[in-house]
């Protein structure tokens, strides 16, 4: 089983791995750049190298960055939106260049242009920034739905992919909190909600899954972490999402509340769950 957590980066990748595998993770995601966007660090090779190679050695990952959540790329604000196209298409380049083979991005929110706008521009956005050749995968994340995001349904993702032209460069990042908020009911109907995805975008899409319990019930378009467990889930529900046929060999990533000392909680949890 693949099982990790959100690790701070800002010591490096080898510090962050070796963080990370003191809480019993073999993969982990961090950000690409600091969360509200602003200038990324030089890239420090000699890390890399080292990071790379303690991942060898520890049968260790996949490494999955998470693009900055402030970033729209659905935005009407052209400022914004070129800004998000900036910040991105430089992560694209810095990951690249580590070798990170996922990075996921919150597709973007049309604040009051519409579903069909909004994934106009995320789709022209994108095709924009990637030549095509990149070794990397962007994950789109499914959302919850709040305020006007896009990407809290199926079909929306599979439009932005199929738009770009380049849907092979695509991948998906499931949120059991976001798909629970946005109405997919993975507590009573995981079979049916993967069958729908399956029909839809194709199980082999999901990359990563990023495994949070939710403060809000099905269907309530919020996206609230909480943790395993303690939220609208529940263990029996999460019990069964690690354990499905179609997910089980996924790296799973928690972003649960409470920091390094929860995670190392959760992680223990959670192997205890599979034994
Ligand atoms: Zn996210």
């Amino acid at each position: 089983m693949r099982i990790g957590a959100h690790i701070s980066i800002s010591k490096g990748y080898e510090h962050a791995v070796k963080e990370a595998l003191s809480i019993g993770a073999n993969t982990m995601q961090f950000f690409s750049r600091n969360p509200r966007g602003s200038a990324a660090k030089a890239l420090d090779f000699v890390d890399i190298k080292n990071a790379e190679e303690l991942c060898k050695k520890q049968d260790f990952g996949p490494l999955v960055a998470h693009a900055p959540y402030t970033l729209n790329l659905a935005s009407s604000r052209e400022k914004a939106r070129e800004f998000a196209l900036m910040v991105l298409k430089d992560d694209i380049e810095r990951l690249e260049q580590a070798k990170v083979p996922y990075m996921v991005i919150h597709p973007g929110s049309h604040l009051g242009d519409g579903i069909e706008q909004g994934t106009e521009k995320i789709a022209s956005g994108l095709k924009h920034i990637m030549t095509g050749r990149e070794k990397m995968m962007i994950l789109l994340e499914t959302m919850a739905g709040a305020g006007s995001e896009v990407g809290y349904t199926f079909e929306q993702l599979y439009d932005i992919m199929d738009r770009t032209g380049m849907p092979e460069k695509f991948g998906v990042c499931i949120d059991t909190c976001h798909l629970l908020g946005a109405g997919y009911d993975v507590i009573g109907r995981l079979d049916e909600v993967l069958s729908e995805f399956d029909r839809i975008l194709g199980l082999s899409r999901i990359k990563a899954i990023h495994l949070n319990d939710s403060k809000f019930p099905l269907g309530s378009r919020k996206d609230r972490h909480a943790n395993l467990g303690e939220g609208e889930l529940g263990s029996e529900a999460i019990k069964n999402i690690i354990t499905h046929p179609a997910l089980k060999d996924k790296p799973f990533l928690l972003e649960t509340p409470g920091g390094i000392e929860n995670y190392k909680k959760e992680i223990d949890m959670l192997k205890s769950m599979t034994d």
